[in-house]
């Protein structure tokens, strides 16, 4: 077995104010990366900019990564980060800020690299990293994990380094501007996180303490995402706890096959990335129960679910639903029976009519 998370984790109100000496001695021109505005309005890029002033420390601010950031975006603000010569990396927001800063800082510290090297293992360093995590289902301010959209094969990848953030600094309060839709679609990503942990061929007991307390946590916020209940600053900090800890399982065993399900229909539909993990999970668990019945209702039971119809009635109550075509279902289970690697997470195989098994329970054909 082993365990390894060198990110250096806070979680507490007023967390970047209060770690400010720890984020300051990453180093001395810093690249801000943010996504377009949310960070402006929910108070974390004032946090960061308050603690970069009073120290005088100098900072360029890239605000244009998109949602699902792809290789070209991360490889324009790469340049501006030279030019600026940035000794370190600030990500602010979801996870596609967050993931776009660690193949960023890949860039910056590997000047004579370009975007080709994203996907060829090669023995790179990069520039310190901190996270601010201003949504609650990634948890990539504790993976090394850093996923980008690629055009080329129309697809979203994980790049080929480990890079987990030098430092985290999470604060649930920047979860109040967060809309329920947001709310619930980044809670999914984080239950879809801890579930395919559990699941995964890598499972053991170190990443279950994380994958099953994440699911212990998620079973109590089950209530509050089908109901038109406001989010309590209370409440904020347990659904950024879930994530971060969902986080640190799949630190451990990577995600599995909800995750690879989702990249195309994200891709090609639109669907944003929580939902389009969720409406898989459900069904995968149904099919590797068949397997390995004792795994799914321990899941189950950790979440409060008596049966997974239950499970798979509130998912769809809370997500709704996703129509194809015949034709997309169809290439895109091609698709999923080509990545291999992905196929390989499940601990027994996984036949094309499991994977259609799959597409029949969780999607609508039209
Ligand atoms: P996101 O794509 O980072 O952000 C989604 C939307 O939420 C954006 O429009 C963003 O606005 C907005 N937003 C962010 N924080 C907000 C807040 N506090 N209040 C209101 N709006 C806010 O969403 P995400 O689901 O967190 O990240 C998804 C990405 O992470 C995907 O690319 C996925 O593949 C990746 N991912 C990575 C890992 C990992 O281990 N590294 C794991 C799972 C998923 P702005 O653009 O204005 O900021
Ligand atoms: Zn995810």
């Amino acid at each position: 077995m082993h365990f390894f998370d060198p990110t250096n984790t806070y979680a507490e109100k007023n967390c970047v104010k209060n770690h400010k000496k720890e984020l300051l001695a990453l180093g001395t021109r810093a690249f801000v990366i943010t996504g377009h505005s949310s960070s402006k309005k929910n108070g974390s890029l004032d946090d960061v900019i308050a603690v970069l002033e009073e120290a005088s420390v100098p900072y360029q601010i890239f605000n244009e990564i998109e949602e699902n950031p792809s290789v070209e975006t991360v490889v324009r603000a790469a340049e501006i980060g030279k030019e600026f010569k940035a000794d370190f990396v600030i990500g602010i927001g979801g996870g596609s800020p967050l993931d776009a800063s660690k193949a960023i800082a890949l860039l910056i510290a590997n000047p004579e690299e370009t975007g080709d090297c994203f996907y060829v293992a090669k023995d790179l360093k990069t520039l310190p990293i901190a996270a601010v995590p201003t949504t609650c289902g990634t948890g990539s301010e504790v993976t090394p994990v850093s996923v980008l959209t690629r055009h080329d094969t129309q697809t979203k990848k994980s790049i080929s380094y480990k890079i987990f953030p030098d430092i985290a600094l999470i604060d649930g309060k920047y979860l109040l501007s967060a809309s329920k839709n947001l709310l619930i679609n980044t809670c999914i990503d984080a239950l879809a996180h801890a579930a395919e942990s559990r699941v995964s061929i890598q499972t053991n007991i170190y990443n279950q303490m994380f994958a099953n307390y994440a699911l212990k946590l998620w079973g109590d916020i089950v209530p509050f995402l089908r109901s038109d209940e406001e989010l309590s600053e209370e409440l904020a900090e347990k659904l950024m706890l879930t994530s971060t800890i969902a986080g640190m399982a799949i630190a451990q065993t990577g995600t599995s096959i909800p995750h690879a399900l989702s990249y195309d229909v994200t891709y090609h539909n639109g669907v944003a990335h929580g939902k389009a993990c969720g409406i898989f999970l459900a069904a995968y668990l149904r099919v590797y129960a068949e397997q390995k019945p004792e795994d799914v209702e321990e899941i189950l039971t950790l979440l409060g679910f008596k049966t997974l119809d239950d499970f798979a009635s509130y998912l769809t109550e809370i997500l709704g639903t996703v129509s194809l075509t015949q034709k997309e279902v169809t290439f895109y289970i091609d698709r999923m029976m080509e990545n291999t690697s992905k196929l390989a997470t499940c601990p027994f195989e996984l036949t094309r009519e499991d994977i259609e098994k799959i597409y029949r329970e969780s999607i609508v054909v039209e």
